[in-house]
């Protein structure tokens, strides 16, 4: 292998950002809220999928009666032909729009993946919030045992800061306006008031998935023939009715919407750090798939894995599947790796530099908000303590003070627990291995930690202190 030139990565960068800035983007949402319609049919849009393909869907689609899912097996498929398993839990696929360039990390909605939800989101700089505005649908979404709350916190918690809500399949309500505000209402009560959610960082548009309206283009009678490829009888039959029913929005498309959000300031000078989702063997070495959390690699250079101290090289890599020679903080990676045998990288491990190794603990303390838990957390009560895609048994080993949510001052000193909406500072002690773990001063993406139990998420927070230190 050649090592080549080494590269200025940081100028490379610089000029990378000056043509377009990059933002990865997941989608979440109750299961059935139209997340994958959405998305396939947005993607068909933009001209990521050709005509072609999507006759082909519908003609598959339409053999088992169920035409409608044309769209959503854009995203599957994809998904299938990565067959090098990048996206084994999470399908990643990327599209431009006028001023950004984004990486799309396809969240499924089932209760039973929220794990690989988190893993998704959590490399995830801003989230599209599907919500099925159908009567009854949206109020099942929304209530206790739907996703619709805890996909929001979660992705709150996970660092997503800027969310656009697509209050979706407006087509089966008339496209009523008062319908999307009552949602528009209660969505924004929660998302500001509990999920801690800025008001001027929610979008809400009004839009269907299946019809393609408000998605890329502004509703013109035209544009709601073209934009559907589905022939199918619950498209609108009538186009000057969905306008004249639709006029009274004045809003922003959701390509639009999502066009116009922020990038985050991206940790390139910091130390490198890029946490692991996915390991599997290929041809030319081990290949590590992952997102690049701080600083930059190079083809050439080497990298340590935590834990374990292993070195290894990087042999070749690419971003958004094209080969390329370096990359920097915020890219969704996939390295092939040589000198290192495969058992000694998993799903969890960080690679960083010998120069500046990340901490590997099983103690730490934590500031954490309680959710909606039905048993109070008490001294020793188990969980499953969450870092990105990575889980680990554990302990709350010891509730060291609640804490006032808005002034950040202690309310009470050795609290006996923690109940409902809660704020506290805690110890945890993981039962098994160390984990790769930073405090959220050094690392907003390596230091924040979620607290599983029975399948439900019950605190989320962020790390300040490491208390003890392994290899
Ligand atoms: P996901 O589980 O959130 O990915 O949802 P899907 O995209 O699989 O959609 C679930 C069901 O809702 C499918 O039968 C879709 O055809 C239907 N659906 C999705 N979006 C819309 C929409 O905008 N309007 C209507 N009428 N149906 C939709």
């Amino acid at each position: 292998m050649k090592s080549g030139k080494r590269i200025d990565v940081i100028s490379e960068y610089q000029k990378r950002i000056a043509e377009k800035e990059s933002l990865n983007l997941v989608v979440i949402g109750h299961v059935d809220a139209g997340k994958s319609t959405l998305m396939g049919h947005l993607l068909y849009l933009q001209g990521e999928v050709t005509e072609k393909t999507i006759r082909k869907h519908e003609r598959d689609a339409q053999k088992i009666g169920k035409a409608s899912f044309a769209f959503a097996w854009v995203l599957d498929e994809t998904g299938e032909e990565r067959a090098r398993g990048i996206t084994m839990d999470v399908g990643v696929t990327k599209f431009e729009t006028e001023h950004r360039r984004f990486t799309l990390l396809d969240a499924p909605g089932h209760r039973d993946f929220i794990p690989n939800m988190i893993s998704g989101t959590a490399q995830a700089d801003v989230a599209i919030l599907v919500v099925d505005a159908t009567t009854g649908e949206f109020e099942s979404g929304f209530d206790a045992n739907g996703q619709t709350k805890e996909h929001a916190l979660l992705a709150r918690s996970l660092g997503v800061q800027q969310l656009v809500i697509a209050v979706n399949k407006l087509d089966v309500v008339n496209w009523s306006e008062a319908r999307f505000l009552e949602i528009v209402q209660k969505l924004e009560q929660f998302l500001v008031k509990d999920a801690s959610f800025k008001k001027s960082n929610l979008v809400f548009v009004p839009c269907s998935g299946f019809t393609g309206e408000n998605l890329v283009r502004r509703s013109t009678p035209g544009n709601i023939c073209n934009g559907s490829a589905v022939s199918d009888t619950s498209v609108p039959e009538s186009v000057a009715a969905v306008l004249s029913t639709f006029s009274w929005y004045k809003g922003p498309t959701l390509i639009e919407s999502i066009d116009k959000l922020d990038t985050p300031m991206r940790p390139i000078e910091k130390p490198f750090r890029m946490s692991v989702t996915d390991v599997f063997k290929s041809a030319g070495g081990v290949s590590v798939a992952g997102r690049l959390e701080a600083g930059h690699i190079q083809v050439g250079e080497a990298v340590m894995v935590m834990p374990g101290s292993e070195m290894a090289v990087v042999k070749s890599m690419e971003v958004n599947h094209e080969a390329t020679r370096w990359a920097a903080a915020g890219d969704s990676v996939l390295l092939i790796l040589s000198g290192i045998d495969i058992l000694k990288v998993s799903n969890g491990s960080v690679l960083c530099t010998r120069e500046a190794p990340i901490p590997v603990t099983t103690h730490f303390a934590a500031q954490i908000v309680v959710f909606d838990v039905k048993i109070p957390i008490t001294v020793g009560f188990p969980v499953i303590v969450h870092r990105q895609s990575h889980n680990e048994p554990g302990v709350v080993s010891k509730l060291v003070a609640t804490i006032d949510k808005v002034t950040g001052e202690i309310v009470k000193k050795s609290p006996r627990h923690l109940g409902k909406n809660t704020t506290a500072m805690v110890e945890i002690k993981l039962s098994g291995r160390a984990i790769p773990l930073e405090a959220y001063k050094d690392s907003k993406e390596l230091g924040r930690v979620m607290l599983r139990k029975g399948g439900d998420t019950i605190a989320a927070g962020i790390v300040n202190k490491i208390l003890s230190f392994g290899s």
